[in-house]
């Protein structure tokens, strides 16, 4: 298993738990307003122990650290270096993560893709850095962690017998 191993990678990499579990705070706490950060932390925990999950980190660190030393052969190197937009590896790679989650997963995924929240948008302005793996591993994890979430709450509420709301 390489659970510390992802962690220690995406530390090096300017990324901790507790980032990526504030974006999941966010993206969940209007759904569920008891959600506690401690709570969002274990979610993004549990995610990084799935195999999937840390050999995603492991492939796109990798990638994005070669870019970065140019060590990548042509036009690897010039497609990472330059974000190229119509490279789409890095979002496949990153998928790879929110497929253990299923629909809710993906959805959260691209919001996070489009918006860029908290320590997402930080990497995209990183200059000298190459983050085209990193910014969207990280959102494939906060939105799978967000897809624990969901379905460990699910919303009785909606559900309304008579008029008379379940109590289940
Ligand atoms: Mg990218």
């Amino acid at each position: 298993m390489f659970y510390e191993h992802a962690i220690e990678l995406l530390d090096r990499r300017g990324v901790t738990i507790e980032a990526i579990a504030d974006i999941v705070y966010d993206l969940q706490l209007k759904f569920h307003p008891q959600l506690t950060r401690r709570e969002c932390v274990e979610s993004v925990d549990t995610v990084l122990k799935k195999r999937e999950v840390q050999h995603a980190i492991i492939t796109g660190v990798a990638l994005d650290e070669l870019a970065e030393q140019k060590k990548l052969p042509y036009p690897l190197q010039q497609m990472l270096e330059s974000d190229e937009p119509l490279y789409g590896i890095d979002e496949i790679v990153a998928l790879s993560i929110t497929n253990v989650y299923g629909t809710i997963g993906l959805t959260s995924f691209g919001y996070l893709d489009k918006n860029k929240n908290g320590i997402i948008s930080q990497l995209n302005s990183n200059k000298g850095m190459v983050h085209a793996f990193l910014d969207d591993l990280v959102s494939g994890i906060a939105a799978a962690a967000s897809a624990r979430i969901a379905h460990e709450y699910p919303d009785f509420s909606r559900y309304e017998i008579n008029g008379e709301k379940d109590s289940l």
